[in-house]
């Protein structure tokens, strides 16, 4: 018979002190205080003299914090018994101390859960006795490991066996269960051979120790005594089982957890359940009602929430005031730096510490890059915690990847050289990376090229180039070890032989107070396990296994955690899943879109995981999900003390506000909320006064105002700020004696936009190495292969050469690459069918050229030259959608410089006089062909372009760079800092000139303020 007892508001001890003897289960809302109340029990339980106590929790980082606590609140120094530890670390302990019992041939080896995964790959791979039927032809594909790899640890914590899930297909279950049960039972006998076991059978083995050995569970239940078990709302079908057989072994278990709070329903948690508990373990109910977190409208707000999931929560009480906030920013970028702004103004203006503040995301994976960019760009300090990013993601560590990567493919050399440059294994600053991307572009070719080039063609500072030099010789090693080693060897040579590191290490021992330093060891040593592990799993894995494994995108949470920066005093940025058991003073709840949060689609998977709990019908599977969506956005509101903030904006102009606004009870803003003005710096606060001090519609005492806080202002001289400037004041001219080298795509970007050429070629800002410049250069290989006869006659011939070269991780999503996929089919299959046959009578395919005009050199490649008549035909593919008129192909300066090239160039002047120039549009079938605008050129065609490029070439060459107000800026990636936009024009935009300084003349460098 239960026993609902209401604890009074009272300290944890005092509240420990008042419950009653036996088994309980302790319910509480957030806030109430529930894991404080465990840890108060634990030392008198651990200095009793009846057993001791096991604190047990579900999250590695709820158990860190859970034992940090109780040994800072320890006077003893003999805590060893204090401390609180996962499930898997209880069963862990059960398993490997009992390995014997269990039939293993001595401690059984743990798999994380990339090796488990890659377990289940090979399995599929090399198991030829499971009859996959209709499934068979998924079987070798990536997505199929990963639904049955996810399927064997749902069932694992379920405890359902091969034989179970047999059964359940007898009685209705998916057919795909019976192949399924088979991999199971494989699986099974193979982890088993191995002496292995994942992370979900430890628990199912623990459960087994216990239940076939008496003796053992004896032991356990005396040495533990009691058993704590936090956040129990989230108990899982093999936790419970453990947990039912100590306590009939004799174990006092006292359970704490929030019943309206499951989110772990997907792993098999049952929403609800928790007040059930009790009777199953022949205990009391006692509930905490009081609430010392949440208060006032934050309270109001959660209440409602979980009233409309229609479950009944907890009663609360509140006793504090949070607020709740809700703002909506036109894009997720202006919504990232929002949110940056306001932890960096709660910090700076509030004095809210940046610990004690959060960011929580509906999913870290596809949402975390702009929030940590902003964060960056704010200097807010953040960190992810373990489970929040894999150690792969640890740049030190991406850094060793990606030059692994570059080694066993240098096709990737232009994507990942620039990252590596300035990576610790680099070294270079992004100003001498930029100076070295200049360099290259004056000399006219890529970056992955030019690096190859010798040092003293580098044309940056020797320093500079000695590092890059390095770098190329360590690639080159890197070559020599993937091919030689195993994936541990391969690192440890380049721990040996990267200065870097060596660097870091000094680093690390000058000062031992150097977090970034120790966390980047603490990786590094993090990681040098994870391979070792790997191959000892898998002996003579190689580099290219490992990063094979590692590249899926969706593994859970792996165990590292950096030490020195879960204490760090900076934001958490979490997935609102991992907030579960915490508290913060500000919590920003980002990206609260209809279809994240809650998530409104769900894939059905192939082995429809989701009903091994039960066969709902769709109608109360679709409200089940939704009940799960709300119960994490409460867990999401319901973190903070003072301030909770949920924020939105819509991608592209798509998006709807999260319906879970709405139920917070709050009015939502039907516009976006202007940006934030308050200044965070003196700077920009002494921009924001300037402006006020010269806006001439303002009153004459708000700009007296202005004007005096500014002459206040530390650090502000008005005898630094200019109102006028040239673009560049370089003292190196950019085209030494006025002579420049470039190519007709950059001249034809200065003739469109004279700032967006030198922000993209003079500056070396555009590092873009887009997808749509990938697929294009990939049907340029596959036209001219095919036509010079290196691919055999053939359409299936064609497509394999296409199917072997492209690459879908050049995309940035699989729908965009699965576009292109098709777009280059459909192109072959028109070649085949109507170009081949031209193609192969060209008379040459991809010249390179250079030629003079007046004294500078324009270089250029043409892609295919055709006979036409007595003269030539040159031809230009465009991979792209986008076609141009017949007029604007008339007056195209690409095609204008191929004419002159062919006149002027010997080795295409040898072909003959061209007659006709055209750009050719694969993408755009017209009447069965390729469609094709032309240029034809007239009598003085050579003068006029010629008297067209000069004009440019020599602006370009004395460095005038104005913007154009007639460009075509749609493309433009410098918008953000082109004075021609709003969001802009403070970046390069003139100041007001200061009274009595010239307003003419060429424009004088004033110096430089801002
Ligand atoms: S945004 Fe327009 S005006 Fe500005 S640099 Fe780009 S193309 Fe030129």
């Amino acid at each position: 018979m239960r026993n609902d007892t209401v604890l009074p508001d009272a300290p944890p001890g005092d509240l420990a002190a008042l419950l009653p003897p036996g088994n309980v289960v302790v319910l509480g809302g957030p806030g109430t205080g529930k894991t404080a109340l465990l840890e108060a029990m634990m030392p008198a339980l651990v200095a009793g003299s009846v057993g001791g106590a096991v604190f047990l929790t579900s999250s590695r980082q709820a158990a860190v914090a859970s034992s940090e606590r109780l040994l800072a609140a320890s006077a003893s120094a003999a805590t060893g018994a204090l401390g609180c530890v996962t499930w898997h670390a209880f069963a862990r302990g059960l398993v490997t101390s009992h390995a014997d019992l269990l039939a293993y041939r001595g401690e059984p080896r743990l798999l994380s859960g990339p090796e488990q995964w890659s377990l289940v790959r090979s399995l599929l791979l090399e198991t030829t006795g499971v009859d996959w039927g209709g499934l068979a032809p998924l079987v070798d594909t990536r997505a199929f490991t990963d639904e049955l790899a996810d399927f064997v640890l749902a069932c694992e914590r379920r405890l359902i066996g091969p034989d179970d899930l047999l059964d359940r297909v007898g009685a209705g279950g998916p057919p795909a269960w019976a192949p399924a049960a088979a991999f199971l039972a494989a699986y099974g006998e193979r982890l088993a051979l191995e002496d292995s076991v994942d992370q979900a059978g430890l628990l199912a083995q623990a459960g087994d120790l216990l239940d076939d050995t008496p003796e053992v569970l004896a032991v356990t239940v005396a040495r533990m005594g009691t058993v704590l078990v936090d956040e129990a709302q989230e108990l899982d079908p093999a936790q419970l089982r453990l947990l039912e057989l100590l306590v009939a072994g004799g174990a006092r278990a006292v359970l704490a957890g929030d019943p309206a709070g499951t989110t772990d329903a997907f792993r098999g948690a049952t929403p609800g359940a928790l007040p059930g508990y009790a009777e199953r373990l022949g205990g009391s109910v006692v509930r905490l009602e009081q609430s010392r977190r949440l208060g006032g409208p934050g309270l109001d707000a959660v209440q409602r929430l979980q009233g409309a999931g229609g479950q009944a929560p907890v009663a609360l009480r509140g006793g504090r005031t949070t607020a709740v906030e809700v703002a909506r920013y036109p894009g997720p970028a202006d919504e990232a730096d929002a949110v940056a702004r306001l932890l960096r103004v709660a910090h700076q203006r509030d004095g809210v510490a940046y610990g004690r503040m959060a960011v929580l995301l509906p999913s870290l994976r596809r949402t975390v890059g702009p929030i940590r960019r902003a964060l960056e760009r704010y200097s807010v300090p953040y960190r992810l915690g373990a489970g929040e990013r894999q150690l792969i993601a640890e740049p030190i560590v991406r850094y060793v990847l990606d030059l692994f990567r570059l080694a066993l493919d240098p096709d990737r050399a232009d994507e990942l050289i620039p990252s590596l440059l300035t990576s610790p294994l680099g070294g270079l600053d992004p100003r001498e990376l930029r100076a070295l991307r200049r360099a290259a572009l004056l000399a006219d070719r890529t970056l992955a090229r030019h690096v190859r080039a010798p040092s003293a063609e580098l044309g940056v500072d020797a320093r500079v180039a000695g590092r890059v030099t390095r770098l190329c010789r360590l690639v080159d090693q890197a070559g020599r070890w993937v091919g030689e080693l195993d994936a541990d060897g391969c690192f440890w040579e380049v721990w040996q032989n990267a200065p870097a590191f060596a660097g870091l290490v000094r680093r690390a021992e000058a000062d031992p107070t150097n977090a970034a330093a120790a966390r980047q060891l603490d990786a590094l040593a993090a990681f040098s396990r994870a391979l070792a592990l790997f191959v000892d799993g898998r002996p003579g894995a190689s580099m290219r296994t490992y990063l094979d494994v590692v590249e899926r995108a969706d593994f859970a949470g792996d165990p590292w955690l950096s030490s020195a920066m879960a204490r760090a005093d900076a934001v958490a940025l979490l997935s609102v899943n991992a907030a579960k058991g915490r508290e913060y003073d500000v919590v920003v709840v980002a990206g609260c879109l209809e279809g994240t949060l809650p998530r409104t689609t769900w894939s059905q998977g192939l082995f429809e995981a989701w009903r091994l709990d039960g066969d709902l019908d769709p109608v109360a599977r679709a409200q089940a999900t939704l009940d799960a969506e709300r119960r994490r956005f409460v867990l999401g509101a319901s973190r903070a003390r003072d301030r909770a903030v949920f924020t939105w904006s819509r991608a592209e102009g798509r998006g709807e506000p999260s319906r879970f606004l709405a139920e917070l009870g709050v009015q939502l803003p039907g516009e976006p909320s202007p940006p934030d003005q308050t200044p965070l710096e003196p700077l920009e606060a002494a921009g924001a006064l300037r402006r006020v001090l010269t806006d001439w519609d303002r009153a004459a005492a708000e700009r007296l105002a202005a004007a005096s806080t500014l002459a206040a202002t530390p650090g502000v001289d008005p005898g630094s700020w200019w109102w006028r400037r040239d673009w560049t004041h370089d003292p190196e001219p950019i085209a030494a004696e006025g002579r420049l080298r470039t190519s007709y795509s950059r001249i034809g970007t200065y003739e469109d936009c004279h700032l967006r050429y030198f922000f993209g070629s003079v500056a070396g800002l555009d590092d873009r190495t887009s997808y749509q410049m990938a697929f294009g250069k990939l049907m340029h290989t596959v036209f001219e292969l095919a036509a010079k006869g290196e691919v055999a006659d053939g359409p299936e011939a064609l497509k394999a050469a296409y199917r072997e070269r492209f690459d879908p991780a050049w995309f940035p999503s699989r729908a965009v690459a699965h576009q292109f996929w098709r777009d280059g089919m459909d192109m072959l299959e028109l070649w085949h069918r109507s170009e081949w046959e031209a193609a192969k009578r060209a008379l040459a395919f991809e010249i390179d050229f250079a030629i003079a005009v007046g004294g500078h050199l324009i270089r250029g490649r043409i892609d295919r030259i055709d006979r036409l008549g007595d003269g030539i035909a040159l031809l230009d593919y465009k991979t792209g959608r986008t076609l141009a008129t017949e007029e604007q192909a008339g007056s195209s300066l690409q095609l204008a410089i191929y004419y002159l090239a062919a006149l002027r160039d010997p080795e295409l002047a040898a072909l003959g006089a061209p007659v006709k120039m055209q750009l050719v549009y694969p993408a755009r079938p017209r009447q069965g062909r390729f469609t094709r605008v032309s240029q034809h050129p007239g009598p003085d065609h050579a003068q006029r372009v010629e008297q067209r490029l000069l004009t440019l070439l020599d602006g370009a060459a004395a460095e005038s760079f104005d913007p154009n107000p007639h460009a075509d800026c749609r493309f433009c990636q410098f918008k953000t800092i082109c004075p021609m936009w709003p969001q802009g024009e403070s970046f390069l935009a003139p100041a007001q000139p200061p009274a009595g300084l010239t307003t003419s003349g060429s424009g004088h460098e004033q110096g430089a303020g801002r």
